[in-house]
């Protein structure tokens, strides 16, 4: 299987920059939807039941295999890269030390892996035809997958498993991630000439500063969560005391309780006199990614070790990772997952990210490999 893969390495660097070449940014469903239909134009090339092209909830989607398959392939093809950046990277294929470098916005994270899912249906299908897997790639998971979670958890409904094609650290599965809340808080304060009336004023900056400094003593740092202050704004003239602040928190941590308490903490402390002073603040947002506990992959990473060997594959080790991805969604709803079976490369969501081309051919075996394993245990 890893050498037929193996034998197939240009056609898959073609694809890749096919995919590539589409920029997608999630914040512009148009150029999103061209990269969902370049993908289609693949699957079309490759495998033998043409894909389908969805919007749900206004996010364009790609799904091949049946709607609520027992094995999920999960992927997204929009990236962190505004349109106009393959000027600044445009796509190359290098000869380096480390081997064939392809580089390009989005090429780590994740459309290599999106080509390693097509090329792994190709292999699970030419031995089991009648593989009860499915295909589905979204694009708005760079922004938190508001739109696309319905889908994906309908589409894992009775899934026995969802593989993740994100990008892997130095080959390594993700067998847990962090969850994520974010909050936007607005602070409501009063007006007032700076020069002539300050005192009657109410100062939502200050008070939306006293916030943003207190929100840090509800990080537990031997639990690794982190509560990080990331986007701040106030007022209107620069003579005016300013009547408005939003500021927007990031949150991360390893549990659900964790996150619940500190989610507990920012209701409390937007409602705490000495840090509002007068002024009143309203918050919007919330848990958004449940943690991924490592009990979720447990049984899918012994799988994959008990498998490279067969495929002549040395076992990549697994570590739990800080970032959230889809795959926390299938995790809270309850599918053993397994993370970070995409590319091997480096800088996800960085100038420099790149994409190891010979080892896409060995990631598409492993995944191609576990499928087979989970549908004829
Ligand atoms: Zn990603």
């Amino acid at each position: 299987m890893a050498t037929r893969l193996q034998s197939r390495l240009a056609e898959m660097i073609d694809d890749t920059r096919a995919l590539v070449e589409v920029e997608s940014p999630s914040s512009d469903p148009e150029a999103c939807r061209e990269a969902i239909v370049v993908a289609e134009r693949l699957c079309g090339q490759h495998l033998p039941t043409p894909a389908r092209v969805e919007t749900h909830e206004g996010c364009s989607v790609l799904r091949w295999g049946p709607d609520t398959p027992r094995v999920l392939l999960l992927g997204h093809l929009d990236t962190v890269w505004p349109c106009g950046t393959l000027r600044d990277i445009p796509w190359s294929v290098t000869v380096e030390e480390r081997g064939t470098v392809l580089r390009g916005p989005g090429v780590f994270d994740m459309k290599a892996g999106a080509v390693q899912a097509i090329y792994a249906l190709t292999e699970v299908l030419a031995h089991l035809p009648t593989a009860d897997v499915g295909l589905l790639l979204t694009t708005d998971e760079e922004i938190g997958s508001a739109r696309s979670k319905a889908l994906i958890l309908e589409s894992c409904e009775r899934a026995e498993a969802a593989l993740v094609l994100e990008p892997s650290i130095d080959g390594a599965l993700k067998n847990a991630r962090k969850g994520t809340s974010w909050y936007q808080i607005t602070v409501h304060g009063r007006a007032a000439h700076a020069g002539l009336d300050p005192a009657s004023g109410i100062n939502a900056m200050l008070a939306m500063a006293r916030l943003a400094l207190a929100v840090g003593s509800l990080a537990d740092e031997a639990a690794e969560s982190t509560v990080t202050p990331t986007l701040a704004s106030a007022g209107t003239t620069g003579n005016t005391v300013p009547d408005h602040a939003t500021l927007m928190l990031d949150v991360r941590a390893w549990s659900l309780a964790d996150q619940q308490r500190i989610d507990d903490g920012v209701r409390a402390l937007i409602t705490d006199d000495s840090l509002m002073q007068g002024a009143h603040a309203d918050v919007e947002g919330g848990i958004n990614r449940h943690a991924m506990p490592e009990s979720a992959a447990l049984s899918l990473v012994s799988r994959v070790d008990a498998l490279c060997p067969t495929l002549g594959i040395t076992y990549p080790g697994a570590r739990a990772v800080g970032g959230a991805s889809d795959g926390n969604i299938t995790a809270e709803a309850g599918v053993p997952t397994l993370d970070g079976l995409g590319a091997v490369g480096a800088g996800a969501h960085a100038i420099d990210e790149w994409v190891l081309a010979e080892a896409m051919p060995q990631r598409a075996a492993i995944v191609a490999a576990l499928v087979l394993d989970l549908l004829t245990a």
